[in-house]
């Protein structure tokens, strides 16, 4: 879905130019390439949210495995990096339960329930 959404902008800030050379009124071409400009800036902004977004939840879900000690996090980044959000909602439910505390240790975050700490290894 993602990839469809940046091709359509793509397609359609490559496309607009041909668009407003199509017509041939002078006064409202001005017109046109403003909305042009507007509507094109909205859509790269919507492009820029969205991959923002899944970095965003590709991060957390990467770095919440890690600390819950899952073995397979960088299995879980590529899943979500694949199937987008469902995948993440997928991997919320399929993670180590429990409440992420600061180790004593190393001061990364742990799971409360662990033998030990993922990070630095210390019970
Ligand atoms: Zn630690």
């Amino acid at each position: 879905m993602f990839r469809m959404l940046a091709l359509l902008s793509i397609g359609l800030i490559v496309l607009s130019p041909a668009l407003l050379l199509a017509q041939d009124d002078i006064a409202n071409t001005a017109a046109g390439a403003g909305g042009c400009l507007a509507c094109g800036s909205f859509l790269i902004f919507i492009v820029l949210a969205i991959i923002a977004l899944n970095i965003a939840l590709l991060v957390f879900v990467y770095r919440d495995a890690q600390n819950r000690g899952m073995e397979y996090a960088i299995v879980w980044l590529i899943i979500v990096l694949v199937f987008g959000p469902l995948a993440a909602i997928v991997y919320l439910f399929a993670r180590e339960k429990g409440n992420l505390v600061p180790c004593s240790h190393c001061g990364a975050k742990r799971l409360d329930v662990s033998a030990k700490c993922p990070h630095c290894g210390n019970a």
